[in-house]
């Protein structure tokens, strides 16, 4: 974590923000939290959809009923006079998160008092781009929607993602595949899934109980301008077995492909696809997209 961090309405030294051991939020997970990558060119910062993450963690708490809120405008600037005062020397990723130091023991969302906390890590390759991914899908069944919710990236939640790829590490896989409780694979266990076959992108519905990602929404995008065809359908078994290729999204992650599922090889080699979605995206991230200035935001050190 970098020197400093943001906590209760103040940029803080990262020593200083501390929380009660009784805090509810450590208690029972009552976060909701988001996570955006920073990219770091000599000085030149790029913050890819901010505008998006800022969305997703406002709904996070809309859907939980947590009362916080906080605008676009007050969130981007707080984060750019984070960046500013840590001055980081490496790509890194941006952790904002609405929490609880209450020390209530009911657990319930309502009564609460919640506060914004943002903190910076370095962070280079979460998981290993520059070969394929050897994955497996997970016993820890991805739980649905109507238990919690699969659209807030909820602290508590990831007590699952924690258990799959605990899961798949220990048995010398790099990332698990989780599925739903219809038996569908829906996602990993912090990335989003694209299923090549046939020339087409088959991806999961909104309502498959996966999250939905910024890295997936710009996939998507990058796909359309490729004329892809893309259908949003349920992805099992036997079908990820045998596609063309399969893609994983995520803001750590970025666009990898896998190398194998459950041991079943799908591709050796990047596949035709996976390379578009990446050359796509690194022409966003460089200002060679239509859409860079409206996808980033740009800080100068
Ligand atoms: N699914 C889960 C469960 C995740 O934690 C993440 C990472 N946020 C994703 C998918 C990918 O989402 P994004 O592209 O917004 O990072």
């Amino acid at each position: 974590m970098m020197q400093f961090c943001f906590h209760q309405g103040q940029i803080k030294p990262s020593t200083e923000a501390t929380i009660p051991l009784a805090a509810h939020s450590l208690q029972y997970g009552t976060t909701v939290f988001g996570g955006m990558r920073g990219y770091n060119n000599n000085g030149q910062i790029t913050l890819f959809r901010a505008k998006d993450h800022h969305q997703r963690l406002m709904n996070a708490a809309k859907i939980l009923g947590m009362d916080y809120y906080i605008s676009l405008e007050d969130f981007q600037k707080t984060i750019e006079e984070l960046i500013q005062k840590n001055q980081p020397k490496t790509d890194f990723y941006i952790r904002p998160f609405i929490y609880t130091a209450d020390e209530v023991l009911t657990p319930r969302f309502d009564e609460l008092n919640y506060d914004l906390g943002i903190y910076i890590i370095p962070l280079g390759d979460y998981l290993d781009t520059s070969k394929g991914l050897r994955l497996m899908i997970s016993s820890y069944q991805k739980f649905p929607d109507a238990c919690i919710s699969t659209k807030a990236k909820a602290g508590g939640a990831y007590l699952h993602s924690s258990a799959a790829r605990t899961q798949a590490n220990k048995l010398g896989y790099d990332e698990a595949l989780v599925m739903n409780a219809e038996w569908k694979i829906v996602e990993g266990s912090a990335e989003n899934l694209i299923m090549i076959y046939r020339g087409e992108a088959i991806i999961p519905p909104l309502a498959s109980d996966a999250l939905e990602g910024i890295t997936l929404r710009t996939a998507i995008e990058l796909l359309k301008e490729n004329n892809i065809p893309i259908r949003y359908e349920f992805l099992d078994r036997s079908s990820v077995y045998t596609c063309d290729e399969l893609l994983l999204t995520g803001t750590a992650a970025n666009i990898l492909y896998a190398e194998s599922v459950d041991d079943r090889v799908i591709s050796k080699e990047m596949g035709p696809i996976c390379k578009t979605l990446r050359e796509g995206f690194d022409q966003i991230l460089s200002n060679q997209h239509p859409r860079s200035s409206e996808l980033l935001t740009q800080i100068q050190l």
